[in-house]
């Protein structure tokens, strides 16, 4: 038997099952068709020697849809190199809401990793034309359920929510849109409503009672961005647990935030926040790279172009390893890379750095968990939130979406600097998505890992 791809000897790691062995795996066409201990041969053969064989992995929080219709496609080699063989994005409320239209416009682009999509309130809102502070009407409500349920026709997977950004969002219009993500069977992502310790627990309340009164599967998007201090993340996890409804969270690795500078967390209000306009570093436009005073500020929020920042220091490093910890968090990176004209891209290194920063220092060197748990976050529950029966997995008949690392070497590269948010991380050579295999870096020490056989 010649396969079209096969790896020989990695250690193969399976979250759902629990496989953790040394095995060949064959690949035919777009599946996973053997697990074998006897060496394989294939038209292309990948020497696995000290890698893990990881299910590839999915980012279950992204924001790359903010081009029309497309996904640039160098925004997607860098998601490739990351180790993503998936992405899903429409997250926090802010999606296409022609959804037809958005999957055409991927397809064009033959992008070499998949992308799917929420469908967002905020987005909604906007097609049936509320701005962020009105409060929806009952008519303007059921227009809202018609077009999400228009979109779940054509293919978005769940719908998001961006309270924060559109705090006109009332009970009524989310738990209408949560029972149509029920009547699906799919899942709500929810940006929560407030930013700030002593009102994270309301916020939490407000979504967790909806998920359990509609049935709909919740997931709290980058948790705990909007939950911190003041012992929430542990009162989070007592109120998770207490539930009966499917609740899951998404986390990234850094206790920085990045938004833009029009959205409305930066609305009256802001002085309730915990930082100052001091801790946000600019990240695109004229003045990238500096940190913000209160006139440029001032300025940056009159402009018409809008100014993507960071906000530095954000949460406490220790919120977000105990966010890890819960049962129910994934891996997610909340990432966007802006293109500029000039062709810099910029943004917050979570884009790429997410997968390796999480398994090269939250699992590796803090050993905040197992090795195979940390890979279930980034697989096989998101896979799951998802719907995604042959992902997240690695067994015969499951989608041949690998990913191959080398856990003693793999490492974040990105950082806040122009360009540098980019950079692949180290540790990562070889990504296999839909049964086609990426060459990313050479083994460290030998490049020829990689043998076409001619056969
Ligand atoms: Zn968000």
């Amino acid at each position: 038997m010649v396969y079209d791809i096969c790896v020989n000897g990695a250690r193969v790691m399976d979250p759902e099952t629990g496989l953790d062995e040394n095995l060949n795996i064959g690949i035919i066409g777009d599946k996973i068709a053997a697990l074998e201990t006897k060496r394989l041969s294939g038209h292309i053969e990948v020497d696995g020697d000290g890698l893990i064989a990881s299910p590839g992995f999915i980012d279950i929080h992204a924001h790359e849809d903010a081009s029309p219709y497309y996904f640039p496609s160098r925004i997607s080699q860098c998601a490739l190199k990351t180790g993503y063989t998936s992405i899903v994005v429409g997250n926090c409320g802010m999606s296409h809401t022609d959804i037809r239209g958005f999957f055409d416009g991927i397809a064009r682009q033959r992008l070499p990793i998949g992308c799917h999509t929420l469908i967002g309130n905020v987005a909604l809102r906007h097609a049936v034309g509320l701005d962020n502070y009105s409060k929806a009407d009952p008519a303007e409500i059921n227009r809202m359920v018609s077009l999400c349920r228009k979109a779940f026709e054509e293919g978005a997977i769940g719908v998001s929510f961006g309270l924060q950004y559109a705090p006109g969002t009332s009970y009524e219009e989310e738990k209408a849109l949560f029972d149509v993500a029920a009547g699906y069977g799919l899942f709500a992502a929810v940006h929560m409503r407030y930013d700030y310790p002593e009102k994270a627990m309301d916020a939490v309340e407000e979504v967790v009672s909806l998920a359990e009164s509609t049935g709909a599967r919740l997931q709290i998007s980058h948790l705990p961005a909007n939950v911190y201090g003041k012992g929430n993340i542990d009162k989070t996890k007592e109120r998770v647990l207490r539930s009966r409804a499917d609740i899951h969270c998404d986390v990234y690795p850094y206790n920085v935030w990045a938004t833009t500078l029009q959205s409305a967390v930066f609305d009256e209000g802001f002085d309730n926040f915990n930082f100052s306009v001091n801790n946000l570093e600019i990240l695109t436009g004229p003045y990238a790279g500096q940190y913000c005073t209160q006139s440029l500020f001032d300025e940056l929020r009159l402009s018409h172009d809008d100014t993507m920042t960071a906000c530095h220091n954000a949460m406490p490093i220790e919120d977000v390893v105990a966010a890890y910890s819960l049962p129910f968090s994934m891996v997610g990176s909340d990432g966007q890379l802006g293109t500029s004209p000039d062709g810099q891209v910029k943004g917050h290194p979570r884009s790429v750095g997410t997968p390796a920063k999480f398994l090269g220092e939250f699992v590796r060197e803090k050993g905040l968990m197992p090795l195979m748990e940390g890979i279930r976050k980034l697989t096989l529950l998101p896979s799951n939130q998802c719907d995604f029966s042959r992902k997240g997995r690695i067994q015969p008949g499951c989608d041949a979406d690998i990913t191959l690392f080398n856990y003693e070497e793999i490492r974040e590269q990105a950082s806040f600097e122009i360009n540098a948010c980019v950079e692949p991380p180290d540790g990562i050579p070889y990504v296999i998505v839909g049964g086609e295999l990426h060459l990313i870096r050479p083994k460290r020490g030998k490049d020829e890992g990689l043998r076409d056989s001619g056969k």
